[in-house]
């Protein structure tokens, strides 16, 4: 639980004053089909895409609330979770003047946006085994420190943080505390939207793009306060979630059976992988994993991501990121990709 949490001392002054773009689907949307729409400037002639996307999505609002059983109203979705973070750097730091912490190793959206902000990235490295240092992130708050990313299952490392550090965090960072859960449907620990409720300064994004299986349509959500979320959606442009992606992702939800069958697969194919790595000498170290992808230690990291492009595998080259020397990581595939890469790695250490 957090109390006395005061929203709007947190809140960007121009954001707090700013009035909303007023789009003509958001004045008037009554979905009747017999009403004759003159009002926004397009084709009339029926192709299926020729009216503008509803701005707000509310049959995928009212599709994903009650999948994941929050108020529609607590929800707000972007192209891509990338969008949804830049809308809430946004709406919180102030360029050139305020800071947010994150905790590397992890997934480098943070800094990009951080720089295309101007926003000051304090970075706090996560601990020997990936679990962020509750007491050096809080001796880093100052007055400018607006947000805290967390990442959990975090990129690149695989793991979970631990349930009870994360509650720390939220309970005791004074700001704005998001935790990205792109990775959540693989792994053992519950999703944080259990706890939305209970924490005024908690957003939690989640994506299309990993167990989902639509990386393509570029859908990101987030979860947060009804306040927090009202402030995200007056900054956000009108037209965001195209009507093929919409349509898209409806479909896909309407079928969860099949997604978790995958999720399942993966599941034990990263098992798999896992167990085929440890009796393989090129690699050293294998990273416990949450996600559907696995970091492991090799031998001279540069030369086998070469040897694995000759044998058409990509994989992706962790090195120069903090803890991670010498790491390759491998993302699950399917049973065919991934016999191929365990075919590959045992070739490399013959
Ligand atoms: C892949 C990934 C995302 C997904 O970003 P989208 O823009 O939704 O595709 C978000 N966060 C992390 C940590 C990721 O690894």
């Amino acid at each position: 639980m957090k109390t006395n949490f005061n929203l709007s001392k947190w809140v960007r002054t121009n954001v707090l004053n700013l009035k909303a773009y007023s789009s003509a689907r958001d004045e008037f949307s009554d979905p009747r089909a017999e009403m004759t729409f003159l009002d926004a400037n397009e084709n009339p002639f029926d192709n299926g895409i020729n009216r503008y996307p509803d701005p707000q999505q509310k049959v995928l609002k009212a599709a994903l609330a009650s999948l994941k059983g929050v108020d529609p109203q607590q929800i707000l979705l972007g192209n891509g979770s990338d969008e949804v973070l830049d809308l809430i750097f946004r709406v919180f730091c102030e360029p050139n003047q305020d800071e947010v912490i994150t905790l590397p190793p992890t997934y480098g959206m943070y800094s990009v946006l951080a720089n295309t902000n101007a926003v000051a990235n304090i970075e706090v490295p996560l601990t020997e085994n990936f679990q962020p240092n509750v007491s050096a992130i809080l001796k880093k708050v100052t007055p400018k420190t607006k947000a805290l990313f967390l990442c959990s299952p975090n990129n690149p490392s695989g793991n979970s943080f631990d349930a009870d550090v994360l509650q720390a965090l939220i309970s005791q960072f004074p700001g704005i505390v998001v935790v990205d859960e792109a990775y959540i449907d693989f792994s053992s620990q519950q999703s944080l939207l259990t706890n939305l409720n209970d924490f005024p300064n908690l957003i939690v994004t989640q994506t299309f793009s990993k167990a989902y299986g639509m990386a393509g349509i570029r859908l990101g959500a987030c979860y947060a306060s009804i306040d927090i979320i009202a402030l995200l959606n007056r900054i956000k442009p009108p037209y965001n979630i195209n009507v093929l992606t919409q349509q898209r992702a409806l479909e896909g939800l309407a079928n969860q059976r099949h997604i978790q069958a995958q999720v399942e697969t993966l599941l034990q194919e990263r098992n798999r992988i896992q167990k085929a790595l440890e009796s393989v000498s090129i690699v050293e170290k294998i990273f416990p994993s949450d996600a559907n992808f696995i970091l492991a230690k090799v031998d001279d990291a540069a030369l086998r991501y070469q040897q694995l492009i000759e044998k058409e595998i990509v994989t992706r080259n962790r090195s120069n990121q903090l803890l991670c020397n010498q790491c390759l990581r491998f993302t699950v595939g399917t049973p065919e990709e991934n016999d191929h890469l365990i075919e590959a790695l045992n070739i490399l250490s013959c």
